[in-house]
């Protein structure tokens, strides 16, 4: 846990969140800003900045990431969905504890701008 990040706010119960799953490793909720019908955010209890503060202690729980984002897509009807990561500011990340996101709901452009 970090004392000042949002997300370890929102794990602690802190700052509220549309919890859409949680259990002891592992939380996701609905983005506050979606950009699609369907768009919400996986991330793991533990703190780490980034996909690139990721360590080999992370394998398991970066997989089930990806296993409950599949898990959720399908029980918010989506079988076409983006996942995203970014790393570092210039890549678009905004909040410094690794999340991936699930867009669906709409066609999405590629590459993204
Ligand atoms: P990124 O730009 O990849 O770091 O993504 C951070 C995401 O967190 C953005 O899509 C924000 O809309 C979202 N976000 C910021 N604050 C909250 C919050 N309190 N609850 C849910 N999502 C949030």
């Amino acid at each position: 846990m970090a004392e000042d990040c949002l997300f370890c706010k929102i794990i602690r119960g802190d700052i509220p969140a549309d919890k859409l799953y949680e259990d002891d490793e592992v939380l996701a909720f609905r983005d506050i800003a979606p950009v699609a019908p369907v768009h919400f955010l996986v991330i793991p209890k533990k703190h780490i900045s980034g996909p690139s503060g990721v360590t080999e202690e992370d394998d398991k729980v970066i997989g089930k990431m990806m296993r409950i984002g599949n898990h959720i897509a399908k029980e918010e009807g989506l079988e076409q969905f983006r996942l995203v990561l970014n790393n570092g500011a210039e890549a678009g990340q905004t909040v410094f504890h690794i999340h991936m996101h699930v867009i669906g709901g709409r066609s999405l452009n590629w590459p993204p701008g």
